[in-house]
């Protein structure tokens, strides 16, 4: 983390109570930089990954310049999907909380459009959304670009990758040319570069400089989880590891207490610690820490910084860090005095990209975390319960009792062990000895990042150049293969494909990326389960995982790429490349295709699930 404190940045007195009332402590590295660039009016090209904090680093400055007289939208954000539009907008939202009369917009594809126009025609200051929707929207000029004061690409390279580049240029073009510009980006290919260049002037770098450390004694995994159950997974660890002391690292103060309390609910005795505590009562957390009368403190970057105690066995990332540097930090609190250590990171699928960015500046691979699984949590209560009986069995107090179990067994003539079997029954009920955990979801890390690493070039950069050198033989069909490897699903299974037809080819001059692009943002499918894609001169096919809903089927029907409408229909030529392959594909939720009850569509050999709903940003 950064050493300013959000005040001296500059930011406005009411988003400055907001992200106090966040609880953020500091502003990370992206957002040191970023703030006062921005604030001072200059185009800025970042290159920042989610979990950087990169949203707060272009949305506090541009919600401090807000006019609020302005009822046209004055601010503008491309996102790359449906889901980190409504994140953006979540985000912008709870920034603004103290501004009066704020609105944020969020417009993307596959929602109903009338409540956008309404949304639209009632005023915002800031729209976030996907660049085919916006373009829909401009070409109904429902909305207007011609006071937009601020505009923010986010996640340049994604958009990119789906094949929406051209659309953002489009959209660029319309806004006016004084409009401050903001890119953010994981990466730089060439094909943002350009754009930057064309778009953004000489604008202001800020790249988050990823210092090579090495940490040795410290064994690191990482634990693969939804948002939503990372309480559940951490609760898991800490039955089954053996630990003395523990730090568990959280973003902001208010998680420190949130933490902490479920903790202390579960049976986990813990403090918090965060800067907001006085001096007395941190340095009280720290002591008992030290003397082995607390075994866990939950705290943020800030409060433990320079923490040095030996007895801290574990690091736990329960949020992953905003930078590799305070990762290592992070994880020093663990391995002093010559000791060894274990440090274990809780990573959303989206946060992968962090993952991978650690693993290569501290040049160590960060392997799996195995989840104990249930059968391992049943022994390790059984163990422990064991240990206590007999612990219990040799307090001096037992006569009485022991009189008293006897006299049962006696006058009912049970047996002695079975009375002890009901006792054991009883004691364990709040705390059961075999116990139905529920399931945590543990996603593989997405191999997409690692793809990447190797392949310089995003993958539809790829697929441009094919259909380049196919576009030489204009009689032909051009098979241009999205995927060459069978696709596989998080478990490393094939994934059953089927071949469909759609009616939209050469002659519309489409691209295999208008058509990744638009199924993977409307239909909510990762593009790496969008497979083999073959443009004819009046129509095309397309590989899709098996298993699709019927609500999915009749939407994509309807979604227009280069104008007209997909209508797809099973594809009667040569099947899909893995039709044999089981079991059924998964979708970007991670859920079995074969979940759901809605009706297959005529012909599909698929099990159907219900339409995706925007899914609540759990990411955060
Ligand atoms: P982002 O990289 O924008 O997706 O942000 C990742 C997460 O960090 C979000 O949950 C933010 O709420 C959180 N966050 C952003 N800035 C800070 C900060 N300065 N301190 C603590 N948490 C933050």
């Amino acid at each position: 983390m950064s050493s300013v404190d959000f005040a001296s940045l500059g930011i406005s007195a009411p988003v400055l109570k907001a992200v106090k009332q966040l609880g953020y402590e500091q502003p990370s590295p992206v957002q040191a930089a970023s703030i006062p660039i921005l604030l001072e009016g200059k185009n800025l090209l970042g290159t920042a990954q989610t979990g950087t904090g990169k949203t707060a680093a272009f949305a506090l400055p541009f919600l401090s310049k807000l006019d609020e007289k302005q009822t046209t939208p004055q601010v503008l954000v491309l996102t790359p999907t449906r889901e980190l539009a409504i994140q953006v907008a979540e985000a912008f939202q709870s920034y603004a909380k103290h501004i009066k009369g704020f609105h944020v917009l969020p417009i993307y594809g596959g929602a109903d459009i009338g409540g956008q126009l309404r949304g639209l025609k009632r005023g915002a200051q800031v729209v976030v959304g996907t660049p085919g929707r916006m373009l829909d929207h401009l070409r109904r000029r429902s909305l207007d670009l011609s006071q937009i004061k601020g505009l923010i690409l986010d996640e340049a390279d994604e958009m990119l990758r789906m094949g929406f580049i051209d659309d953002v240029e489009t959209i660029l073009a319309k806004t006016p040319p004084e409009c401050q510009r903001t890119l953010f980006s994981a990466t730089m290919p060439p094909a943002i570069k350009r754009v930057a260049d064309k778009y953004l002037g000489d604008a202001e770098v800020v790249s988050i400089e990823n210092k090579t450390k090495t940490v040795e004694r410290i064994a690191q995994t990482h634990l693969m989880v939804k948002g939503h159950q990372k309480m559940d997974a951490l609760t898991r660890i800490l039955e089954v590891e053996q630990f003395e002391g523990m730090i568990i690292f959280v973003r902001t103060k208010s998680s420190t207490l949130e933490i902490a309390e479920k903790l202390e609910a579960r049976g986990f005795s813990s403090a918090a610690l965060n800067g907001d505590l006085t001096q007395a009562v941190r340095e009280r957390a720290i002591n008992r820490l030290k003397k082995g009368q607390l075994d866990i403190v939950v705290a943020t970057d800030v409060a433990a910084r320079g923490l040095d105690v030996e007895r801290i066995s574990h690091v736990i990332n329960y949020d992953v860090p905003h930078d590799n540097e305070s990762y290592v930090h992070r994880i020093g609190r663990t391995g002093r005095a010559g000791r060894e250590g274990k440090a274990i990171m809780l990573v959303t699928q989206k946060e992968t990209r962090m993952l991978r960015s650690i693993e290569k500046s501290t040049r160590q691979p960060i392997s799996a975390f195995n989840l104990p699984s249930n059968e391992e949590v049943s022994g390790q209560r059984v163990e422990q319960f064991k240990q206590q009986l007999v612990g219990m069995s040799q307090s001096t107090k037992l006569d009485k009792f022991h009189s008293l179990v006897k006299e049962v067994a006696a006058e009912h003539d049970i047996d002695m062990s079975l009375l002890a079997a009901a006792l054991a029954f009883e004691v364990q009920k709040e705390r059961p000895l075999f116990p139905k955990l529920v399931a945590i979801d543990t996603p593989r890390a997405s191999q997409n990042d690692r793809a990447s690493d190797r392949k310089s070039r995003p993958r539809n950069e790829r697929t441009d150049k094919s259909d380049r050198v196919e576009r030489q033989r204009p009689d032909r069909a051009q098979k241009v293969s999205q995927n060459k490897k069978p696709i596989t699903d998080h478990e490393g299974n094939d994934v059953a494909m089927i071949t469909y037809r759609i009616e939209v080819g050469r002659n519309d001059d489409v691209s295999p990326k208008n058509i990744v692009g638009a199924i993977a943002n409307e239909a909510q499918i990762d593009s790496q389960f969008i497979g083999h894609i073959t443009l004819h001169d009046d129509h095309s096919t397309v590989d899709l995982p098996e298993g699709m809903p019927k609500e999915l089927f009749d939407h994509l029907c309807k979604v227009r790429v280069c104008q007209k409408p997909l209508k797809l229909s099973i594809h009667h030529g040569t099947a899909g490349q893995h039709r044999d392959a089981k079991p059924a594909a998964k979708n970007k939720k991670n859920k079995p295709a074969s979940k759901g009850k809605s009706k297959t569509h005529r012909g599909a050999d698929s099990r159907p699930k219900k339409p995706r709903k925007p899914p609540s940003a759990d990411r955060k």
